[in-house]
C-alpha cells in the first residue's frame, strides 16, 4: 500500500484542477452507460420473442414485456441524468464544504449527545455522514417513488402503499446508520491514531461490516420489513425436508414470507451459518409455482450453498474494497485535492474519502463487470448441479415462469447483461440446461392478472 501511495504522490499537484476530472469522469461515465443502456433500449422494439422462446409465452405477454422494459429504461436514463445533474452541481458549487460547515454549526448545538471520546473531527464527521445520507435518500425519493407508483404499479407488481413506501425508507435509513456510524467513528480514530496504516484496519473493519450484516440480515433486519412464518405441513414441506435431507443440508427451518405484500416478483434461497441453514420461500413462489418446479429451484440454491457460493462472492467484493482502500491510501494526504474543492486549512478523513470516491466510483464500471463476471458463473454451476440430479428441464420450466411472471426482458445485448445482470439471461441459461421446449404455450395472461 505504500509504495502505492508513493507512486501516486505526483497527483499533489495545484496545478492540477481536480473539480474538472471529477466533473470529466462524472460525464464520463453516463456516456458509457447511456451508450449500454441504449444498445439494450432498442431490443426493446424488437417485434418477435426469440427462437427459442417459441411457443413458450404468448405475443400478448411478450409485447407487455416490452412496454415493461421500455418504461423502466426511461426511468433509469431519467434518473441517470438527474443523478449527474446533482453531481455536476455539488462539484461546482462546493456543496460538500457548505454541509461540512453546516455539520459544524449542528454540532455546536448538540455536542452532548456525543461521548468524549469521539468530539471535535470525529463528532463533526458523523454529522456530516447523516447529512450527506439524509439529502441522498431525499434526492432520490422521487424517481424510487415514480418506479413504484407508476411503472411497477401500472404492471401490476407494485403491492405497496405509499405509508408502507415512506416507513421502508425511513426504517432503511435508521438501520443503515445505526449500523455504519459507530464503525466509522471507529475507522476515522484509528487514522487519527496511526495514520495511514490504519487503511489496513479499514479493510478489516470493511469486512467485518459486511459478515455483520450477512448475519444480522436475516434474524433482525428482515423481520422489520417483512413477516416469516414456518411452511404449513403438506406435500410442499415434505418435498423439501426430503430435498434436504438428500443434499444434507443441515436443514433448521423452512420459512414462508410475505414478499406479496410489497412486490409480485418471486424467489427462494437458503440463508444462514454453515451448520444451520433455513430455507425461506417468496409466498408468490408457492402460490404460482408447482412442487416440482420449487424443489428444482432449490436443488439450484442448495447447488449455491454447496459450493459455498456466498463466501466466493464475500471474497470477490473483499478483493475490490481491498483495490478502492489502497487506493484511498494514495489519495488521502493530497492537499491539492482538498483545496480544489474549499477544504484549504483543513482535512478532514471523511472529506478525502468522499472526495476520492468522487473519482474512483465513476471508474467503478470496471469492477461492476468484474463482480458480475463472477456472479453469473456461479448461477451457471448452480443450474449445472440442479440438472446433474435431472432438474434440467422442470428448472427450465420455473425459470421460464418467473421470467414471464416477472416480464424479464427476453432480448438482451451482451455488453448490457455482462454491465447489469448478476445472472446470465434466461435464453443463456435454457441453453446450458439443454433445455428443449415442448412448444406449449403457457396460461400466464391469467397468472399475471392476479391483482
Ligand atoms: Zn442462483
Amino acid at each position: 500500500m505504500i509504495s502505492l501511495a508513493d507512486s501516486f504522490a505526483f497527483l499533489d499537484n495545484p496545478s492540477i484542477n481536480w473539480k474538472y476530472v471529477t466533473a470529466s469522469l462524472a460525464v464520463g461515465k453516463y456516456l458509457f452507460e447511456s451508450y449500454v443502456e441504449y444498445r439494450q433500449y432498442k431490443l426493446y422494439k424488437k417485434p418477435f420473442p426469440p427462437p427459442s422462446l417459441k411457443g413458450k409465452l404468448t405475443q400478448e405477454t411478450f409485447d407487455k414485456s416490452q412496454a415493461y422494459s421500455t418504461a423502466k429504461s426511461q426511468l433509469s436514463f431519467a434518473s441517470r441524468t438527474l443523478q449527474l445533474l446533482q453531481s455536476l452541481a455539488y462539484i461546482k458549487y462546493d456543496f460538500l464544504s457548505v454541509i461540512w460547515n453546516q455539520s459544524g454549526a449542528i454540532l455546536a448545538k448538540t455536542t452532548f449527545l456525543f461521548p468524549g471520546f469521539i468530539r471535535g473531527v470525529i463528532s463533526q464527521s458523523i454529522v456530516f455522514f447523516a447529512a450527506t445520507q439524509i439529502i441522498s435518500t431525499v434526492l432520490s425519493a422521487p424517481s424510487s417513488y415514480y418506479e413504484n407508483f407508476a411503472v411497477e404499479d401500472k404492471y401490476g407488481f407494485n403491492k405497496m402503499s405509499v405509508a408502507t413506501w415512506i416507513s421502508d425508507i425511513l426504517k432503511e435509513f435508521t438501520i443503515s446508520f445505526l449500523l455504519q456510524a459507530p464503525f466509522l467513528a471507529l475507522f476515522l480514530k484509528l487514522i487519527d491514531y496511526y495514520g495511514d496504516a490504519s487503511l489496513a484496519c479499514g479493510m478489516i473493519l470493511a469486512t467485518f461490516l459486511q459478515c455483520l450484516n450477512l448475519t444480522l440480515l436475516p434474524s433482525v433486519i428482515l423481520p422489520w420489513f417483512y413477516t416469516f412464518t414456518p411452511l404449513k405441513d403438506g406435500k410442499l414441506k415434505e418435498a423439501v425436508e426430503t430435498l434436504a435431507k438428500k443434499h444434507k443440508v443441515p436443514l433448521e427451518e423452512i420459512f414462508v414470507v410475505d414478499t406479496s405484500s410489497r412486490t409480485a416478483h418471486s424467489n427462494a434461497y437458503l440463508i444462514g451459518l454453515p451448520w444451520s441453514q433455513k430455507i425461506v420461500l417468496y409466498d408468490n413462489l408457492i402460490e404460482t409455482s408447482t412442487i416440482d418446479e420449487i424443489v428444482a429451484i432449490l436443488t439450484h440454491e442448495i447447488g449455491h450453498w454447496k459450493s459455498n457460493d456466498t463466501l466466493k462472492l464475500l471474497a470477490a467484493s473483499e478483493a475490490t474494497l481491498f483495490i478502492m482502500f489502497s487506493f484511498f491510501s494514495a489519495f488521502i494526504y493530497n492537499k491539492s485535492l482538498y483545496s480544489s474543492f474549499g477544504f484549504n486549512r483543513e482535512h478532514p478523513t471523511i472529506i478525502g474519502f468522499f472526495l476520492f470516491y468522487g473519482i474512483y466510483g465513476e471508474l467503478q464500471p470496471v469492477i461492476t463487470f468484474f463482480i458480475h463476471s463472477v456472479a453469473q458463473n456461479i448461477e451457471y454451476r448452480a443450474d449445472y448441479y440442479a440438472k446433474s440430479y435431472g432438474y434440467g428441464q422442470v428448472l427450465g420450466e420455473a425459470l421460464i415462469k418467473l421470467e414471464i411472471q416477472s416480464l424479464t426482458a427476453f432480448h438482451n445485448d451482451w455488453l448490457y447483461s455482462a454491465y447489469r445482470h448478476s445472472h446470465p439471461t434466461l435464453v443463456q441459461r435454457l441453453a446450458s440446461l439443454d433445455y428443449v421446449s415442448d412448444h406449449k404455450v403457457p396460461t400466464d395472461s391469467k397468472e399475471i392478472k392476479k391483482d
